[in-house]
């Protein structure tokens, strides 16, 4: 008997028996997975992305976030296939603290950089990283109106790993628009540390966005953002703010005099804007089309470029090298063990390291 409750003892009670369940609830589920799963080669996706597909193109940007092994392999070969077709965009890197405006002033520019026709894509790097975890610049609808524009692509920031590795990401992706045609590139991060840096080290313009406030804002911007900034925009300057801005402006202009000269031989300029009601935007983006014709006339703007790579390959070098040292999960263990005797003064920091990176470089023989 199946079910007790058939016997006889309860009378007035029945179960009936139970069917079999299907094999699986939608049939059709494993051939829309196998549909879904069509995965490409590196040249199909390339001759897509060159014809401008942005589907593809969206795919082969998800390829390079991806930290799966084979995900890596096939994203390098599409952007080493990309290469070629690659480097004729202009970069241009924007930062400012949150709330200063970036949102607002990059819907601004693009859309003043699109009535020229064109194609703008506007990725991100944002230090607060998993996106899970609130990113800062994650948000697609932030750009409300390039969001929505069929020549605009708005990507928001890889999420997985260190800041060296969200950068490469957003560096590699560059190569893919810039294949598929987009001749302007804005990169986005939050003026907060380190990310201005990983930035500037693959535009060619550095836009730091800033506001008038309390008339001490040259406080707490580092000096180190202000010394890579070929312009400084202060924004919100409308309404009854107009004046303070033009003081801040003032303030920032004494301020740049005292730095030594750029390398560029490029003098920065400080403006006052307002994005959200788009004041001036134009003075802003006629900054950007003169650096970029000043800099191509005396050679800095290739100059850069070429620096950029090296400083690149240096970088992707070293990302890996720790990578391949720390995820060795011999390395992981005996760093665990050497810990706790560093801590119980069992042994010293040095030769703690030098132990472990013995062990390491011997492995390699
Ligand atoms: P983000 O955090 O740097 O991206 O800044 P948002 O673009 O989100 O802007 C922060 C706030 O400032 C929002 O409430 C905007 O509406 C406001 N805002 C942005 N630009 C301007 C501007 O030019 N003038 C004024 N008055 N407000 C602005």
């Amino acid at each position: 008997m199946e079910h007790i409750e058939n016997n006889k003892e309860f009378e007035g009670l029945t179960v009936n028996k139970g069917i079999d369940q299907p094999p699986t609830v939608n049939p059709y589920l494993n051939k829309v997975r196998t549909a879904r799963r069509r995965t490409y080669t590196a040249s199909e996706f390339v001759e897509a992305i060159v014809k401008g597909d942005i589907t593809m193109l969206s795919q082969a940007v998800t390829l390079i976030e991806s930290n799966r092994y084979e995900h890596q392999t096939l994203a390098q070969e599409v952007i080493e296939k990309c290469l070629p077709f690659s480097g004729n965009s202009v970069r241009v890197g924007i930062t400012g603290v949150p709330g200063a405006g970036k949102s607002t002033s990059i819907d601004a520019f693009g859309l003043h950089v699109l009535e020229r026709g064109g194609k703008l894509a506007v990725l991100a790097i944002d230090p607060s990283s998993e996106r899970s975890k609130g990113s800062i610049l994650g948000d697609k609808t932030r750009m409300e109106r390039l969001a929505v524009h069929k020549r605009a692509f708005v990507r928001p920031s890889p999420s997985a790993g260190s800041l060296g590795g969200v950068a490469r990401k957003t560096r590699e992706t560059i190569v893919l628009c810039e294949a598929a045609g987009f001749d302007t590139i804005f990169v986005e991060t939050v003026g907060v540390g380190q990310s201005e840096t990983a930035v500037h080290s693959m535009v060619d313009f550095f836009l730091l966005i800033q506001l008038a406030g309390t008339g001490d804002e040259l406080q707490g911007i580092k000096r180190g953002i202000m010394e890579m900034a070929d312009g400084i925009v202060i924004n919100k300057a409308d309404g009854n703010n107009i004046e303070k801005a033009k003081l801040a402006a003032a303030q920032f202009r004494n301020a740049l005099h005292l730095f030594p000269p750029t390398l560029s031989g490029w003098t920065p300029q400080v403006l006052t804007y307002s994005g959200y009601y788009e004041i001036g935007i134009p003075e802003v983006w006629k900054m950007v089309d003169d650096y970029v014709a000043f800099t191509r006339k005396n050679g800095f703007f290739e100059h850069k470029r070429h620096e950029q790579s090296k400083y690149w390959m240096f970088e992707t070098i070293n990302e890996q090298l720790k990578e391949h040292f720390y995820r060795n999960p011999e390395i992981e263990a005996m760093l665990a063990e050497k810990v706790s005797r560093v801590l119980n003064s069992d042994q010293t920091s040095f030769t703690a390291a030098k132990e472990v990176l013995d062990y390491y470089f011997n492995s390699l023989k």
